[in-house]
Parts: structure tokens; sequence; C-alpha cells
């Protein structure tokens, strides 16, 4: 049997369109409009992209976008000080600063410097500090968007098994403590791993954040889990790019019970998520 197809386009519009009532609400009564504050160092191709598709999604919802683009060549003490101004403007809710940075510029020193009730993509330690003891602050976009695809399918997760693939601080971590938050039995998987199919094939829920193209294999996965493929990779078929997920797509589809397409999956919420986390934080800042 097929799985369910789980469809995280349609349930990021539905979201982006219930953040654009809340936003309108939020002016109507306070007169605020979510302010997201967008930094972009260099000519990445990707990050353009990202960056572009960001500030696309700030509009539709009805939020005010702040775009700052400098040169490959910026120093970093240039980009410390635009943060710094960014922390005192009350008009900015939310500052995101597009990774990668040039090499001259310590990424770490300038995600560190923004105010945590701004760090909108959730990456100061601070708000991972947060997370971990279960203090309110910002979840970040990838995560947030995941749980919320989770919760669709099963809202409780109490007694479920879940493994996430991948230890990253921006997906894996926050991943797993989202999952353990909701009373999952969670695994953390990665490189190091001793038999990770037998892991894979324990999880009730699947969280794949790999980074290598159709690594899951449908015999990785337990009849009926959910599979959250987190996934972007450009790979090439027949002489053209194509984007695929960490999970063999087609094969897990015939063994579990509901699975996230790529694209279409995981990667809109994570853009609508970062809209909510702006809403989030323009609402805290009326004291909501
Ligand atoms: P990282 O490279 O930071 O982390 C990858 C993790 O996978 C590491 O913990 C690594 O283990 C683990 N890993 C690598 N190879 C293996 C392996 N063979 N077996 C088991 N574990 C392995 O990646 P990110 O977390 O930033 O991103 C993961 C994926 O998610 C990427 O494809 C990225 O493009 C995508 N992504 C998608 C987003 C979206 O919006 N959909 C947003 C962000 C990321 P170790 O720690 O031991 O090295």
């Amino acid at each position: 049997m097929s799985a369910e197809i789980i469809d995280g386009f349609a349930v990021a519009a539905e979201l982006r369109e219930k953040i654009a009532a809340d936003a309108a609400a939020l002016k109507a009564s306070h007169g605020v409009v979510p302010g997201l504050a967008v930094v972009l160092v260099g000519e990445d191709p990707a990050s353009a992209v990202y960056v572009r598709n960001k500030l696309k999604a700030t509009a539709e919802c009805g939020l005010k976008s702040l775009e700052f683009k400098l040169p490959a060549s910026t120093g970093e003490e240039e980009v410390l000080a635009l943060v710094r101004r960014l922390n005192a403007d009350p008009a900015v809710h939310g500052i995101l600063v597009q990774l990668p940075l040039p090499k001259q510029i310590d990424a770490d020193k300038v995600l560190g410097l923004i105010d945590p009730d701004k760090d909108v993509d959730g990456f100061h330690p601070v708000n991972a500090g947060r997370l971990s003891v279960g203090l309110p602050g910002f979840v970040p976009c990838t995560p947030r968007g995941s749980q919320i695809l989770i919760d669709k399918i099963l809202p409780d997760l109490s007694g479920k098994t879940a493994v996430v693939i991948g230890r990253s601080n921006i997906v894996g971590k926050p991943m797993a403590q989202l999952l353990l938050s909701r009373n999952a039995t969670v695994t953390i998987a990665h490189s190091r791993t001793k038999d990770l199919p037998a892991v894979c094939r324990t999880a009730d829920v699947l969280v794949a954040a790999v980074g290598r193209p159709k690594m899951v294999k449908g015999d990785w996965i337990k009849p009926g889990a959910i599979v959250i493929d987190v996934g972007i990779n450009r790979i090439e078929v027949d002489g053209k790019g194509k984007i695929v997920g960490d999970v063999d797509f087609d094969e897990a589809v015939e063994v579990a019970g509901a699975i996230t397409p790529v694209p279409r999956g995981v990667g809109p919420m994570t853009i609508a998520c970062l809209m909510l986390n702006t809403l989030d934080s323009a609402r805290r800042s009326v004291g909501g």
C-alpha cells in the first residue's frame, strides 16, 4: 500500500494565510507591522534564491521586510555594526543573516550578536538553550515546520519511537528536542552510528536531515512509519539538474504510512515558519 503524501506546500500555504490574517489583526490592534531584516553578504547564487523566496513570502504575509545586500568584500566589523543597529531598531522584530558568510567574517560571532529576542532563525545559543530547557524562545524554522507536519498526522507521540538522522545545530538537534517535548522516545543518529538501517527500523517517526541523496532505503523503514525528509540535494539525471531528498522516495512510499516529498515537503514549511517566528516576535514586543 502506498503512503499518504504529506503536502507541505499546501500546509505552508494555509499557514501563510493564517499569518497574514494575524499580522493584519496585530496592525489593527497595536499599529505594529512585523518587520524582518534580511542580511545577505556576497553573491552566492543559492543564498540569493533563498533570500528572494523569503522576501516574497514576507510580502505575501503582509509583513515588512528590510533587505541589506552587502558586497562579498565586506569586513566583519561592518556586519557586526549593522547587526547592532538592527538590534536597536524597534521596527525590526526579526533579524536573519543568510549563511554562509564570506571567509573573513566569523559567522558564530555575527549570529551570537543578534538579540536573542529577534533571532527568528533560532540559531542563537540562548534560543538553543531555551528549547533545551523548555522555555519559550525561537525554534529553528526547519524543525518547527517539520514538527507541524508530524503533528498533523500524529498529534500524540507518547509511547512512540522517533529517530532523527543528523545532529546539526540547525536541524537535527532542535528536531530531536521538539520530538522529546512531544514525549517521543528519541534517538539521534549520525555518521558514527552503527547499523543505521537497523536503528531507523525502530522508528515510528523517522526524520532524515543528512544531505546525502536517497540514502534512506525502503527496507530501513518500519511499515506504517511517518517519514520526514529534510534533505535538499541537487543531482544530475540525464544531464538535467534535479532536487531529491535524503530518502529514496520511490522505495519509501511503498512502506511508510505517511511521507513528505522533495520538493513541496519540508522546504515550504521552513519559509512559512520564518514568517511565523517573525509574527511571534512582533506579538511579544507588544506583550502578546
Ligand atoms: P549538516 O551537514 O550540518 O549535518 C548533516 C548531519 O548528517 C551530520 O550530523 C552528519 O553526521 C550526518 N551524516 C552525514 N553522513 C551521514 C551518514 N552516512 N550516515 C548518518 N549520518 C550522516 O546538514 P544540515 O543539518 O544543515 O542539513 C541536512 C540536510 O537538510 C541537507 O540536505 C540540507 O540541504 C537540508 N536542509 C533543508 C532545509 C529545508 O528547508 N528543507 C533547511 C536546512 C537544511 P556527523 O555529525 O557525524 O558528521
